[in-house]
């Protein structure tokens, strides 16, 4: 017998509950019912929009969820804590869970498809055998050096929901660059037919970029975790200055991370949004990119210089 958590039984009960009352989000905990409410939101020829999460939604998932709902004519929603894609030293069992909190947001936003299934429906049980997806040579560059395995993880995943969800366009956050890079290149090597949209990053109101991870920090890590965005903004500042090697940018950016010395830094770089490979000078589109722990919290920034 599979390990359902609680959630699972409560959303199983919301489905009843649900037909009753003609609640227009229809919550999902199995493939089968999600294809079903896929194919049935997709009718004839309309557009069906994907939004993957791992949950503890907050205005950066939301930003997504509207910019589907803006663009599509139905919207799906995954929450799914990905064990595959956490290093078995990472927060996979205290990362946060609040699901009906995240039900009601969703419905708030007008979502149609809600899938959030237990682990063991999308990773059973069977033998030694499995699948991977993997990008081979991107998946080793910034996050996926300091966490091996982690973009096989993601790959992984996002490609079930693919063939499970079959969408049309599926929306993705700036916020995780390498990620974006990373998904891009996966869909155009195994021809996924899904667009893929990127959305802007979503900041609170000091410059700190949105995260479900932000909930981990105290109140001194929290003061802390805008050295992120203060190195970004010192690499932009002397870049717009008409600084162009990308050495000195990044000297610059890290001497502001060492204002912080309890602020560990993972890394800084300067990389082609695509390739993911370093740049010398900046002379075309780059992305800054910076990893750091903030305690036990390991926080990711990036932006975009642009010409
Ligand atoms: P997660 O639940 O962390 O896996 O994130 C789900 C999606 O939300 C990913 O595509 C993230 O890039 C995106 N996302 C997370 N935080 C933000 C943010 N602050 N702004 C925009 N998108 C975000």
């Amino acid at each position: 017998m599979p390990r359902y958590e609680p959630w699972f039984f409560r959303s199983l009960l919301s489905i009843d509950v649900q037909d009753m009352f003609d609640d227009p989000m229809k919550i999902c905990p199995t493939i089968p019912e999600a294809r079903a409410a896929c194919l049935a939101a997709r009718g004839g020829h309309k557009r069906l929009g994907l939004v993957p999460t791992m949950g503890a939604l907050h205005e950066g998932h939301l930003s997504l969820v509207r910019a589907a709902k803006a663009q599509c004519d139905a919207v799906a929603v995954s929450i799914f804590v990905n064990p595959t894609q956490f290093g078995p030293t990472e927060d996979l069992s205290r990362y946060p869970r609040p699901f009906d909190r995240d039900c009601a947001l969703l419905k708030e936003e007008g979502i149609e498809i809600l899938f959030a299934p237990p682990v063991e429906e999308i990773y059973p049980r069977s033998n030694d055998a499995v699948t991977w997806v993997h990008v081979d040579g991107l998946s080793e560059k910034l996050d996926g050096r300091s966490r091996p395995g982690h973009f096989r993880g993601v790959t992984t995943i996002v490609s079930k929901l693919f063939h499970i969800i079959e969408p049309d366009a599926a929306y993705f956050g700036q916020k995780d660059a390498a990620q974006l890079a990373v998904i891009r290149r996966m869909v155009r090597d195994l021809n996924f037919s899904v667009e893929i949209v990127a959305c802007p990053i979503v900041r609170e109101p000091d410059g700190l970029a949105m995260s479900s991870r932000n909930a981990y920090l105290n109140r001194e890590e929290r003061g802390r975790a805008l050295v992120l965005q203060r190195s970004l903004q010192e690499a932009r500042k002397r870049f717009e200055g008409g600084e162009k090697s990308a050495a000195r940018l990044i000297a610059a950016a890290k001497e502001v991370i060492t204002c912080e010395p309890q602020v560990r830094l993972d890394y800084f770089e300067i990389v082609d949004p695509d390739t993911l490979e370093p740049v010398g000078r900046i002379s075309q589109r780059s992305l800054v990119a910076v990893a750091a722990y903030v305690g036990t919290t390991r926080l990711i920034d990036n932006l975009v210089l642009d010409f």
